[in-house]
């Protein structure tokens, strides 16, 4: 759902060498314009499922590259499933990858995917935020593949998890122990249950991103009450936080 007070997700991850983004989500463009970053730093977009929330901002992001002339090239890694749909709508916004600057490079996600340069390693975990389509999706006889994916992050040994959109707290179960910095959406998984979960796995700190509406405006009851459960870490996110790891 939009809201009148964040964009959609999307989280850029700066080293001295690459910059890429995790989710493409509507108000991309905007905020880079915003935070004054340079949108010709983008290496690379990894995107973890097609929802358009997460998907819907690549699109005017490829068409600014284009009218800012970008002549390095993009890398997009994005679900398989998605691949051919996206070529697809590109064309239908007359962004012909044939015609425009940057040359796109699109890539898909499979279970295993690893990305790796240097000191950056970047897995893609499987989780089960759109098994609940496999009804329609049988009924209809749709090419769906329902794949929903979390990125591990391996940066400078820090581990970094980014849960994409997740189904509940159980996709992080076996995937977050010790890590330095997740980054979880907080509409599908409960915070009761989120948060004795993360103390439970040794994270070391955390930002929630995707806020719900119920929790709009609560930012500082959230993390009070993740401070008396014993969790000291926590961002409730906002457009432009920025944090150094
Ligand atoms: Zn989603």
């Amino acid at each position: 759902m939009p809201s009148p007070s964040r964009f959609c997700s999307s989280v850029l991850f700066q080293t001295e060498r690459l910059n890429f983004l995790l989710d493409c989500g509507e108000g991309t463009s905007s905020s880079l314009l915003r935070n004054k970053i340079d949108p010709e730093l983008i290496d690379s977009i990894f995107i973890s499922h097609s929802h358009v929330d997460h998907l819907g901002g690549l699109f005017l992001l490829v068409q600014m590259m284009h009218l800012l002339q970008r002549r390095i090239p993009l890398d997009i890694y994005l679900p398989e499933e998605a691949v051919s749909g996206v070529k697809d709508f590109l064309n239908t916004c007359y962004l012909f990858p044939e015609k425009i600057v940057p040359k796109l490079n699109l890539h898909p996600v499979r279970p295993n995917f690893t990305f790796q340069d240097g000191e950056i390693k970047i897995k893609a975990y499987p989780n089960r935020h759109l098994l609940g389509n496999r009804e329609i999706i049988d009924e209809l006889k749709f090419p769906n593949k329902m794949q929903s994916f979390c990125f591990l992050l391996d940066i400078f040994n820090k581990k970094i998890l980014y849960s994409g959109d997740i189904e509940s707290s159980d996709d992080l179960t076996d995937i977050i122990q010790d890590t330095d910095l997740l980054i979880t959406e907080c509409f599908h998984p409960k915070l009761k249950r989120l948060i004795p979960l993360l103390i439970r796995k040794r994270v070391k700190s955390a930002i929630l991103t995707h806020i719900p509406p119920e929790l709009e405006e609560k930012e500082e009851e959230i993390i009070e009450n993740a401070q008396k459960l014993g969790f000291k870490k926590l961002w409730v996110a906002y457009d432009g936080l920025s944090i150094d790891i």
